[in-house]
């Protein structure tokens, strides 16, 4: 295949240019829209977004879902209006294989629920390729783990996750009406990863317990009767994170009653139990794994790609992949090299600028001239706690990161998935739609219990 620089523009062989999208997430979606509107709608590109599924939805309110403090149905975006509307075209598959010398894409068939074909498997041409895929859990291959401990990828994982701990409610009531005794064993919820996600549904899972007691769900003491565990294998919770949020964020898990175990390594999870690296079995009626990120593993046959031990696929600063210039990845699925050591870590922040870098380069790309480097600028990290409140650091402010909390600190936490909305769909929609979220929350119980 003849060989471009990697800095300058494209080879064409469509007109007008093919751009391909794989995966319509925080990045992929971003980056659809801003070329849909720019290239796609003045016919300089041809967009196509590439999605297994027909809605986005965004994975940092996760945990939300989960809990049943959001119904995840009034924050999905379907693609297709979406495409409609912003100047691109959407394909709904999951990407099966690529031929890089042909430069094509084949996606799988699509199938309804009964597993009858709805759409054949399909091949899409590309002048430029993007793969926006995300990433999956990653269970390091601990036994037991991927049969028995949920992940928290989707809204379906989150559904799942939620149903589960309904039913458990449900089970733990009937056994201690039918036993009569004041109290039952308590109800064991395992969150294994101490990250921002786990540390989140932890806070999220106890708020929701509260609150389905409120609304007289279940006679069971809401603290007593419910064991939500936090492990981790490092010395601390956020381990990515300062010491001072690490050692804030304990002391708000305690005081609302978090068991948080660090240095402990999950060894095995079975079925009703979670097994660590001491010979300890802690009871299990629901496990949830939350302890790190993998690229899709489609990402390890793609045509020789490069990928890192991860699955991600390495890019490098102009965020074209080490093997093919035509093909770029960015967010999750692509390890990019950060300015200190090693990559940039799978965050929303990071998938966001880089497919508004890209919207800029792929422009510069479809011209002809030569393509900028990334750089990423770290924003800060907040975590929420729900009700209890959100803490942080922002940076970018004074010279080194500042600590924030409050009220101040719950603002911008909130702001972050507005301002998402806003990339995808303007201000004046943004607004609308904060409104009738605003509007539900006063109209609608404030948790989903069935
Ligand atoms: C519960 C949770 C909470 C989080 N909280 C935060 C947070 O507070 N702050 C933060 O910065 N980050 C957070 N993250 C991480 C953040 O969500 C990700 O870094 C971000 O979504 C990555 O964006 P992306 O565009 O790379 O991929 P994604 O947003 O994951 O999108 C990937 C898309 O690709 C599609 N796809 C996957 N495989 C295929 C295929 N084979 N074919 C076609 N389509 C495919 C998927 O359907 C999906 O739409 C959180 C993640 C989780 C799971």
């Amino acid at each position: 295949m003849a060989s471009i620089d990697r800095h300058t523009a494209s080879s064409t062989h469509y007109a007008p240019h093919r751009i391909v999208i794989v995966g319509g997430g925080v990045g992929g979606l971003g980056l659809a829209t801003r070329l849909g509107e720019s290239l796609g709608k003045s016919g300089q590109a041809r967009i196509v977004l590439v999605d297994r599924s027909p809605t986005h939805f965004w994975k940092p309110l996760l945990h939300e879902a989960a809990s049943g403090q959001i119904d995840p149905a009034t924050h999905q975006l379907q693609y297709a209006v979406q495409a409609r509307r912003h100047g691109f075209e959407f394909e709904q598959g999951s990407l099966q294989s690529l031929d890089r010398a042909q430069r094509r894409i084949t996606i799988d068939a699509t199938r309804d629920a009964d597993g009858r074909e709805v759409l054949p498997a399909r091949d899409i041409a590309f002048d430029t390729l993007v793969l926006a895929m995300g990433s999956v859990t990653n269970y390091f291959g601990v036994q037991g783990a991927a049969e028995h401990a949920l992940p928290l990828e989707s809204v379906t994982h989150a559904e799942s996750f939620r149903r589960k701990l309904l039913d458990a409610c449900t089970r733990a009531n009937h056994a201690r009406r039918v036993s009569g005794a004041q109290h039952v064993q308590p109800v064991s919820i395992n969150i294994i990863g101490a990250g921002a996600t786990g540390v989140e549904l932890a806070a999220a899972l106890r708020d929701s317990i509260r609150l389905m007691h409120r609304y007289s769900l279940f006679a069971l003491d809401p603290e007593r009767d419910f064991c939500i565990r936090l492990i981790e294998g490092t010395d601390r919770v956020l381990p990515a994170l300062s010491q001072r949020i690490s050692a804030r964020a304990q002391r708000i898990l305690g005081g609302l009653g978090v068991d948080v175990l660090t240095n402990t390594r999950v060894t095995e999870v079975r079925e009703a139990a979670v097994c660590t690296h001491d010979g300890e079995q802690l009871a299990s009626d629901i496990a949830i794994w939350t302890a790190g990120i993998a690229g899709p593993p489609v990402l390890r046959t793609l045509d020789g790609i490069a990928v890192n031990r991860n699955a991600q696929v390495l890019v490098n600063r102009t965020l074209q992949t080490t093997t093919d210039a035509n093909v770029f990845a960015l967010g999750d699925c692509a390890a990019c090299p950060s300015d200190a050591d090693g990559f940039l870590a799978p965050r929303a922040q990071v998938a966001h600028q880089q497919a508004m870098f890209l919207a800029r380069a792929l422009k510069c790309r479809v011209g002809g001239e030569a393509l900028p480097e990334f750089t990423y600028r770290d924003a800060g990290t907040l975590v929420g706690f729900g009700d209890v409140g959100t803490i942080g650091s922002l940076s970018g402010l004074r010279e080194r990161p500042v600590f924030v909390d409050g009220w101040f600190a719950t603002v911008v936490y909130r702001l972050i998935y507005r301002r998402h909305v806003m990339t995808l769909t303007g201000f004046a929609r943004m607004t609308l739609d904060t409104a009738s979220h605003w509007l539900r929350r006063r109209v609608h119980p404030v948790i989903r219990l069935h």
